[in-house]
C-alpha cells in the first residue's frame, strides 16, 4: 500500500490470535508484544481513526492460569478455561490501555448476537456509541456460553463479521504467519507470499486448502478466506500480517513497505451480511 492508509481510514479493526499473544513454551502472555500493539493501538486512535481490537487468547490464557499443560478439547473445559482467561486478559488490557489513558470496553459476542436481527442491531449501536465515547472496545466470542453447535470458533470469522457490522474501511489479521502463500509454507519450502489479492477466484481459494494453523489459535488459511471475503465484500481492505512483530501495524498506516498480504476491498451490492449470517453461520 503506497499512499498513507491512515489518512484514508477512518474505522479500523485489528485482529490478534492467541498464538501471538503467547509464548510459544509456556503459554503465558507476552506482555512486551501486548503493551507495544496497545501503543500501536492508542496511537491509531490519537490519529483520528476508531479502532476496535479482536483478541483472542482467553481459553489459552485460562488454561495457563490453571496449569494445564494442552489444549482442552472439550467444550466444558474450554468454556471453564475461557471465564478464567477471559477476565485475566482484560485486566491486563485495562492496564494497558490505561497507562496510555485510553478507555477500553469489552464486547462479548455469540452467534445468537449476529443471527438476531434485535441483537446485532444493538450489539452494533453498543459500537458506534463507544466510537463516540471514544472507547477501544475489545472483541471475543462469549466462550463461556457458546455451545459447539453456536460457536464461531475462530476469531478471523469474527473479526470480519464486526468490521462488516459496524462498516470498517481496513481489518488488519495480526497471525503466526506472513499472509497468503501459493501453498503451505509448513510443507513446501518452494510457496511464495502474495502480496495483494484483487479478486477473491478459485485459484486463491484453491492456495488455502490443506493449510493448517497453530496448536494454539483455531484459525487456518481458509478461515482468513472466509475473512476476506466478508470484508472485502462489505467494502473493507483486508490485510493479513504476521503478529509476531506489531510494529507492522505502523509500517501499513505509515505506507510503509511492510510483509502481507493485502486483499483489496471489493464492494458487492449482492452481499447481505444478514443472509451470509443465516446462509454460512445460522
Ligand atoms: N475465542 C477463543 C479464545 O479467546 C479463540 C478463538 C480463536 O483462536 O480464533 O480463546
Amino acid at each position: 500500500m503506497s499512499e498513507n492508509t491512515s489518512k484514508r481510514c477512518r474505522r479500523i479493526v485489528i485482529k490478534i490470535g492467541s498464538s501471538s499473544l503467547t509464548h510459544e513454551q509456556t503459554g503465558g502472555l507476552n506482555f512486551t508484544k501486548m503493551e507495544k500493539m496497545v501503543r500501536e493501538l492508542c496511537d491509531l486512535q490519537n490519529q483520528g481513526m476508531d479502532v476496535c481490537l479482536v483478541s483472542s487468547g482467553a481459553i489459552a490464557v485460562g488454561r495457563q492460569s490453571i496449569g494445564m499443560k494442552e489444549r482442552p478439547s472439550d467444550i466444558s473445559t474450554k468454556q471453564a478455561c475461557a471465564a478464567v482467561g477471559q477476565a485475566k486478559l482484560m485486566m491486563t488490557y485495562q492496564k494497558l490501555f490505561g497507562e496510555y489513558n485510553h478507555a477500553a470496553g469489552q464486547v462479548l459476542i455469540t452467534k445468537n448476537t449476529m443471527i438476531n436481527p434485535v441483537s446485532r442491531n444493538n450489539a452494533k449501536n453498543t459500537f458506534d456509541e463507544l466510537f463516540h465515547l471514544g472507547v477501544i472496545p475489545i472483541v471475543n466470542e462469549n466462550d463461556t456460553v457458546s455451545t459447539y453447535e453456536m460457536q464461531f470458533g475462530d476469531n478471523d470469522t469474527l473479526s470480519a463479521l464486526v468490521a462488516s457490522l459496524i462498516g470498517a474501511d481496513m481489518l488488519i489479521l495480526l497471525s503466526d504467519i506472513d499472509g497468503l502463500y501459493t501453498d503451505d509454507p509448513h510443507k513446501n519450502p518452494k510457496a511464495q507470499l502474495i502480496r495483494e489479492v484483487s479478486t477473491l477466484d478459485e485459484k486463491i481459494y484453491e492456495m488455502a486448502k490443506g493449510s493448517t494453523g497453530s496448536n494454539v489459535g483455531t484459525g487456518g488459511m481458509a478461515t482468513k478466506l472466509t475473512a476476506a471475503k466478508i470484508a472485502t465484500f462489505s467494502g473493507a481492505d483486508m490485510i493479513i500480517a504476521n503478529g509476531n512483530d506489531v510494529s507492522v501495524l505502523h509500517q501499513i498506516f505509515e505506507g510503509e513497505d511492510y510483509t502481507g498480504t493485502l486483499f483489496h476491498a471489493n464492494s458487492n451490492p449482492n452481499f447481505r451480511l444478514a443472509d451470509f449470517i443465516m446462509e454460512s453461520i445460522g
